[in-house]
């Protein structure tokens, strides 16, 4: 916890949009989904994307590697590998909610080659039926599937029972909560 609070202080980039809806009551993150001293996010629900389709979720950019962690209790419902999606994880947390974390790492640290394989997408141990704990690390933020020639960042889907719902005030939130939090701790070193 220390070395979270830590890295947060040093947060240097956020962006942010004011949020259009209020996160629900019954479900909240306990973890922002990257653990980074440089996050980049805002609400991108809807934008415009290729073939007519509307962006389902929030882009979170970091560098490539930084640890993707679950943003609650859950268990793995599917790692796969998409032309699109590139590697992916799908956790199913309580009251109907489930997390997708996209673009995942394809290449070997250091490099844009596409041949990390799954040893350097998926944390050893995260399969189909495991238990995944709140800040648990799932995988490494990447560029895979057709984010290839973006920035390396998590596409990040909030699913409410099998229908995707704009997780931005849900990803605000818990980052505010963390941000207060390091703002304790600093007042009481
Ligand atoms: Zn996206």
């Amino acid at each position: 916890m220390r070395m979270l609070l830590v890295a947060l202080a040093a947060i240097q980039i956020v962006t942010f949009q004011s949020s259009p809806a209020e996160a629900s009551e019954e479900f909240r993150f306990e973890y922002f989904p990257h653990i980074d001293v440089e996050v980049e996010f805002h609400n991108d629900w809807g934008a415009g994307r290729s073939g007519g389709r509307r962006h389902q979720g929030t882009d979170v950019f970091s560098s490539k590697m930084t640890p993707v962690v679950a943003v609650a209790d859950g268990f793995v419902e599917r790692v796969h590998k998409g032309p699109r999606s590139g590697y992916y994880v799908w956790i199913r947390h309580s009251a109907g909610y489930s997390t997708w974390y996209m673009h995942l790492n394809n290449d070997t640290p250091g490099t844009d080659d596409g041949r990390g394989g799954d040893e350097f997408a998926i944390a050893e141990g995260i399969e189909k039926g495991a238990f995944v704990q709140a800040g648990e690390t799932i995988a490494w933020v990447g560029d895979s599937g057709n984010a290839e020639p973006t920035r390396p960042h998590t596409h990040f889907e909030l699913h409410r029972n099998g229908r995707p719902i704009n997780p931005y005030p849900y990803l605000a939130d818990v980052w505010e909560r963390e941000l207060r939090l390091t703002e304790l701790h600093q007042t009481l070193v």
